[in-house]
C-alpha cells in the first residue's frame, strides 16, 4: 500500500523553456547521457538542416535510432523518477507549446549566457508565471564569451521580475571556462572536455581555498572567483523553498551543455529542488494526487505520429492514484464508460504498452476520436478540470484546397488538426465557404500547411487576413459589419474579428449593448 506515496515522490516532471538556439536540444541529450539512457551524446550538429515543423527530438531519434518523437521522455535518475515533456522548438509559438506546460510541475528555463533573455523565454516564462510554475535556471554557452555575469542576473531580475539565487557560480567564461563553484557544497568543480563533449566530463573537485587551485585555473582567475564568491554570498538571499515554489524565486545554475562542464551539478540539484507532483484544481475541489483512485487529464492531442501508427494519440497525465492497463473509467464530459486498453509509453525502440503509470507520468491513449483537450478519465464520474486555456489567436488567414475534388480530405484534417490545437477554425456567416484560420503565431499555418499537405494530401491555398483581435460576443448585434468580421468559432459561438484596436473601442462606443465574454475553454 505503500507504493504510491513512493512513487509519486521519486516523480519529476517537467519541460525546458528557451528561445530557439538557447542549447534546449543539447541539454535533452545530456540529461539522458548523464542519466545512463544514452551512452553516448552528439547528434545535435546534424539539427541545423532539419524542418522546422519537427521535433527537435526527432534529431536525436534519427541518429539514435530510437524512438522519442513523441512528447514524454522518460529515464530515472539517482532513484528518481523524470518525465522530460517536449516543447516545440520552432521559432514561433504554438497553443500546443503553452498546453505542455498545463501538464508540468516545474519547468527549467535555459538561457543563452551571452544573449541573456529572449523574446521566446518571456512569453513562455509569462505562461509560467501565471500557473506559478516553479523554475530553474540553467545559464547555458558559458563557453562562449558571455555577459557579465552580475549585469545577466540582474536582467533576469529586472525583465521577467523573478528573484535569483544563483546555486553555482562560473569559473571563467568563453575559453577560459574552467568549470563552477557549487555555493551549496562550497566545493569547486573543475572539468576536462572530451572529444565534441560525447562523453561526460571528467571532474575534479577542490576546496575554495585549496593551495593546489591557483595551480589549476592561475592566480588572477582564483583571485577573481574568490572575490566574486564573496560578493555573491554577501548579496543575495538563500533560496527560500515557499517562493520558489510559488514562482518567485529561480535557483541558478551555470555551465555549458556542449562540453558537460556544470551539467552534473545542475542535474543533481534538478531532482532535488523540483518538486514532486502537484495537487490538480478540479470542479470537485483540490485533487491530491495521493487520492487512491485513478484520474488523469488529456493535455495534447496528435495525429498521425508515424507512418505505422496512422491513429491519433492523446496524451494524458496521471493526475491521482495508479493508472493500470484496461482500466475502466468514465470520460467525465460525456460521462460515457471507457476501457483504458491501448495505451502506450513513449521512450522505446517502438510504442511499448504501458502497464501501470503514476501521477506526474505521461500516458499515450490511441485516440478513436474520444477525446479533446482538457478531457478527465476517471474513476469518479462527477471529476472535470477546473481549468484549462486556450491561447487567444493573434493572426487570421482564409484557407481552401487548391483541388477543390479535395474538399473531403480537406474537411478531415482540419477538423483534425483544430482538434491537436495546431490552428483554430472559424467560419463566416456571410455565405463564404473558405474558413478562417486563427493562430497565436505565424509559424502554425506553416505547420499546418505542411502537415495539410504531408498527411491529408491537401495542397492548400493560404490568404492572409488584416485581422488581428478576436473577441466572443455576448448575444448577436447586426449591425456592427462596418467596424468587424462576424463568424462563428468550430462550436457556432458568435465571434467579431476586428483589424486593430482602434476599431474595437469605436465598436464598443457606438453600440453600448455590445458585450464580449472571456473565451471559452471548450470543456
Ligand atoms: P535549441 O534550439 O534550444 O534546441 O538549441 P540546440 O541545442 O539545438 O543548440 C543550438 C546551437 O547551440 C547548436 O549549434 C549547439 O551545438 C549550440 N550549443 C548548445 N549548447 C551550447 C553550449 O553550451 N556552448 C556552445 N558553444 N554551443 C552550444
Amino acid at each position: 500500500m505503500t507504493t504510491l506515496p513512493h512513487e509519486i515522490q521519486r516523480r519529476r516532471t517537467f519541460a525546458i523553456i528557451s528561445h530557439p538556439d538557447a542549447g534546449k536540444t543539447t541539454m535533452t541529450e545530456k540529461l539522458l547521457l548523464y542519466s545512463g539512457a544514452i551512452q553516448s551524446a552528439g547528434s545535435v550538429t546534424a539539427k541545423q538542416n532539419q524542418k522546422q515543423t519537427q521535433s527537435d527530438w526527432m534529431t536525436i531519434e534519427q541518429q539514435r535510432g530510437i524512438s522519442i518523437s513523441s512528447s514524454a521522455l522518460v529515464f530515472d535518475y539517482h532513484g528518481y523518477h523524470i518525465n522530460l515533456l517536449d516543447t516545440p522548438g520552432h521559432q514561433d509559438f504554438s497553443e500546443d507549446t503553452y498546453r505542455t506546460l498545463m501538464a508540468v510541475d516545474s519547468a527549467l528555463m535555459m538561457l543563452d549566457a551571452a544573449r541573456g533573455v529572449q523574446a521566446q523565454t518571456e512569453k513562455l516564462f509569462a505562461v509560467c508565471r501565471n500557473k506559478n510554475i516553479p523554475i530553474i535556471t540553467f545559464m547555458n554557452k558559458m563557453d562562449r564569451p558571455a555577459m557579465d555575469f552580475f549585469e545577466l542576473l540582474e536582467q533576469v531580475e529586472s525583465t521577467l521580475k523573478i528573484k535569483v539565487v544563483p546555486m553555482t557560480w562560473p569559473i571563467g567564461s568563453g575559453p577560459d571556462f574552467k568549470g563552477v563553484y557549487d555555493l551549496q557544497q562550497k566545493r569547486v568543480f573543475l572539468y576536462e572536455r572530451t572529444e565534441h563533449g560525447k562523453k561526460r566530463a571528467p571532474v575534479q573537485v577542490a576546496d575554495l581555498f585549496d593551495p593546489q587551485l591557483e595551480t589549476l585555473i592561475g592566480s588572477d582567475a582564483l583571485q577573481i572567483l574568490q572575490e566574486q564568491v564573496e560578493m555573491v554570498e554577501g548579496v543575495l538571499d538563500p533560496l527560500d523553498p515557499e517562493m520558489f515554489l510559488r514562482g518567485e524565486m529561480t535557483p541558478v545554475f551555470w555551465g555549458s551543455a556542449i562540453t558537460n562542464f556544470g551539467v552534473e551539478n545542475f542535474l543533481d540539484a534538478l531532482v532535488e529542488l523540483a518538486p514532486s507532483p502537484h495537487a490538480i484544481q478540479t470542479t470537485q475541489g483540490k485533487l491530491e494526487p495521493t487520492e487512491e483512485s485513478f484520474t488523469g487529464f488529456i493535455f495534447k492531442l496528435q495525429a498521425n505520429m508515424s507512418k505505422q501508427h496512422r491513429d491519433r494519440t492523446a496524451y494524458m497525465r496521471v493526475a491521482s492514484g495508479t493508472f493500470e492497463r484496461g482500466m475502466a473509467v468514465t470520460h467525465t464530459r460525456t460521462g460515457r464508460e471507457i476501457r483504458l486498453s491501448r495505451a502506450h509509453t513513449l521512450f522505446a525502440q517502438d510504442r511499448e504498452s504501458i502497464e501501470v503509470a503514476y501521477p506526474g507520468d505521461i500516458v499515450g491513449l490511441v485516440n478513436p476520436g474520444v477525446f479533446q483537450i482538457g478531457d478527465v478519465v476517471s474513476v469518479n464520474p462527477k471529476i472535470r478540470l477546473a481549468d484549462f486555456p486556450r491561447f487567444t489567436p493573434e493572426h487570421f488567414a482564409t484557407v481552401s484546397p487548391k483541388d477543390v475534388s479535395k474538399r473531403k480530405a480537406f474537411r478531415k484534417g482540419l477538423e483534425q488538426l483544430s482538434e491537436e490545437g495546431v490552428v483554430q477554425i472559424f467560419f463566416p456567416t456571410d455565405g463564404a465557404r473558405d474558413p478562417i484560420l486563427g493562430v497565436v503565431g505565424q509559424l502554425q499555418f506553416e505547420v499546418f500547411e505542411h502537415r495539410m499537405l504531408e498527411e491529408y494530401n491537401v495542397p492548400l491555398d493560404l490568404m492572409h487576413s488584416s485581422y488581428k483581435l478576436v473577441r466572443w460576443l455576448a448575444g448577436e448585434p447586426s449591425a456592427l459589419a462596418r467596424f468587424a468580421k462576424h463568424v462563428e468559432d468550430d462550436r457556432g459561438r458568435p465571434v467579431m474579428l476586428f483589424r486593430n484596436r482602434f476599431d474595437l473601442e469605436f465598436a464598443l462606443e457606438q453600440y453600448s449593448d455590445l458585450e464580449f465574454l472571456p473565451q471559452p475553454k471548450d470543456m
